[in-house]
């Protein structure tokens, strides 16, 4: 497993193993909510949580943070695990549900109304934002602050047992109306809602609040640092007077401490599941696994491997400002583990018939082609030769401008790995004018490995042998929006990300044609179509009878240029 490189949450683990902080022990959550399927957001969460954990010989949970039953679903549960666990990390044995949690957050919450530190209210959401006040302008205390324990006890029971209709009340701590700090000003910590929780049921009606599950659930678990992004900043003071002021009865040393960390965000994409699960719900993308996804389902179909993914999460680091990271970063991290790693192939998206006149008609061979120059045991595969062949179409002109180094009428190229050729005629179909077959003559004494080999031409095409080749779909993907920054950074609100949607993500080539090794390729292969880029099969819908490629990402890099 990775180990994340030294970062500013690093150094306070440092200082604080130094010190003898929660006597030595390093625990760290990630805790997705199951709302949703998992972006590359979450997964610089989950390389910093695990990681540190692996780095500093400690632990690491994984929680669904499961209090908000009318939005989760298992689906998404199986789906977190599948992601966490393809990224390459392991929480082994400790899989926790704040769900699990409910009776014993319940009684939290009772201990606080006992000691007089919660208070049920029965403002309207209206009033009660209202009452809350500004930045500027301290907030108003509510008629029901000053209930007895007693009083709100009784009630709290009574919200429990289903008596008040959704709204009707809530548990609020008793805080600080005049707290600098709005969060302060007296949180709702309960709410009722008659909905049916996708693990406990209907056996609740009232659900416990992020801020007041979240901190108990680090506290419950033994967490030493709690991980979350900026936003939470101001929670921090909430996060505080819950673990101080509730008797959690933990045998473990020291209370959980949060700390803030920038989240990612990156060029050319959204990254809130709310608006993944718009663009899936609206069909603008096939599923939450579509290959232009930022999900991490998304970039495993479209080909990306988990090693470049946990490599542009260590290159991008952790800070404490937010900004805006270039997908050419993501792109560059992908090119580099597959220019080292994925096998070379030929592969023909737009054919052109090519007929070699003097290459005799029944013969055919085996050439020797490289898997992989990049390293030294990745062998050689045969790939078969004949009369017949096809090469892409844009490696043909007919009136060529001074330096276009591929195939046009009387010029030679070489054809890779295989012989130098030269094109005598053009044959176009007598209606349309389309081109549609070149005759050509080839040089035997040129083919690679022969010593008539090193006579230079400029060009090297790829190319099939019609009788062998297979033919494919690929599918070529662009970015899914059409500027860098589709929606206001670290915003909430929708704006106009729609607007931004780009409808030319994806382009669809029928009748490709590849080299039959190809057929036998599986989900888990990584190529580069020379020439064209690294694809892989995509894993939906490729069937026995249909070849589908994906195009991970074209060859040139942007990256840094
Ligand atoms: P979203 O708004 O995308 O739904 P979230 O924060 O609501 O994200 P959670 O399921 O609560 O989603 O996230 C689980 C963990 O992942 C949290 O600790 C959160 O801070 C972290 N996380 C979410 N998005 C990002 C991001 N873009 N960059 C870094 N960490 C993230
Ligand atoms: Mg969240
Ligand atoms: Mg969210």
């Amino acid at each position: 497993q990775v180990q994340t490189p030294v970062n500013f949450i690093q150094n306070i683990i440092t200082e604080d193993l130094k010190s003898g902080k929660n006597n030595g022990r390093v625990h760290t959550r990630f805790p997705p909510e199951p709302n949703g399927y998992l972006h590359i957001g979450h997964a610089k969460s989950i390389c910093l949580n695990f990681g540190l954990a692996n780095a500093n010989n400690g632990l690491c949970n994984l929680r669904m943070d499961d209090t908000n039953p009318t939005k989760e679903d298992e689906e998404f549960v199986e789906s977190i695990k599948a992601d966490v666990k393809w990224l390459g990390y392991d929480w082994q044995d400790r899989m926790y549900f704040a769900s699990d949690y409910f009776e014993k957050l319940y009684s939290y919450a009772v201990q606080l109304i006992k000691a007089g530190k919660a208070y049920v209210c029965e403002l309207s959401a209206e009033e009660m934002r209202e009452f809350r006040g500004t930045l500027t302008e301290p907030g108003k205390e509510s008629p029901y602050r000053n209930r007895t324990p007693e009083e709100n006890l009784d009630l709290f029971e009574r919200m429990r047992k289903g008596e008040f209709p959704n709204g009707a009340k809530v548990l609020r701590a008793k805080i600080d109306m005049s707290s600098g700090n709005i969060n302060m000003r007296d949180p709702v910590i309960y709410r009722i809602m008659h909905a049916k929780h996708h693990r406990t049921g209907d056996a609740w009606c009232i659900y416990p609040m992020y801020d007041f599950a979240h901190p108990l659930s680090d506290a419950i678990e033994n967490i030493t640092h709690s991980i979350c992004t900026l936003e939470f900043a101001d929670h921090r003071p909430l996060y505080d007077w819950l673990v101080e002021n509730v008797d959690y009865s933990n045998e473990a040393d020291g209370r959980p401490h949060q700390y803030e960390f920038a989240r990612l965000n990156l060029s050319y994409t959204v990254m809130s599941k709310r608006k993944l699960k718009l663009l899936v719900e609206e069909g603008h993308v096939t599923g939450w696994d579509d290959p232009r996804m930022p999900t991490i389902s998304g970039l495993r179909r479209r080909g990306y491997t988990p090693e470049s993914i946990r490599d542009f999460c260590d290159r991008i680091g952790v800070a404490k400002a937010s900004n805006l990271v270039d997908k050419a970063l993501l792109e560059h991290c992908i090119r580099e583990d597959l220019n080292k790693n994925a096998t070379r192939a030929m592969a023909v998206l737009r054919p052109l018939k090519l007929v070699l006149d003097n290459y005799p008609e029944d013969h055919e061979e085996l050439l020797e082609i490289e898997n992989n120059t990049e390293q030294e045991d990745a062998g050689k595969r045969k790939v078969p030769f004949s009369r017949v062949l096809y090469i892409e179409q844009d490696d043909f002109l007919e009136d060529p401008p001074k330096k276009f180094f591929r195939l046009a009428p009387g010029k030679e190229v070489r054809l890779k790995g295989a012989y130098i050729i030269q094109c005598n005629e053009v044959i176009k179909d007598e209606q349309t004018g389309e081109i549609i077959e070149l005759r050509c003559s080839y040089d035997p004494e040129t083919r690679s490995g022969l010593p008539g080999s090193a006579r230079k031409v400029k060009g090297v095409l790829h190319w099939v042998s019609a009788k062998h080749a297979v033919p494919a779909q690929v599918r070529l993907y662009e970015e899914l929006f059409t500027k860098e920054q589709p929606e206001q950074l670290d915003s909430d609100d929708d704006g106009d990300f729609r607007a931004n949607i780009n409808q030319n993500s994806l382009e669809v080539i029928e009748n490709c044609l590849v080299e039959p090794a190809l057929a036998e390729a599986t989900v888990n292969d990584r190529f580069q179509f020379m020439r064209q880029g690294y694809f892989c099969l995509d894993s939906k819908d490729t069937s026995t009878d249909k070849l589908v490629f994906n195009r991970i990402v074209s060859l040139k890099d942007s990256w840094g240029k």
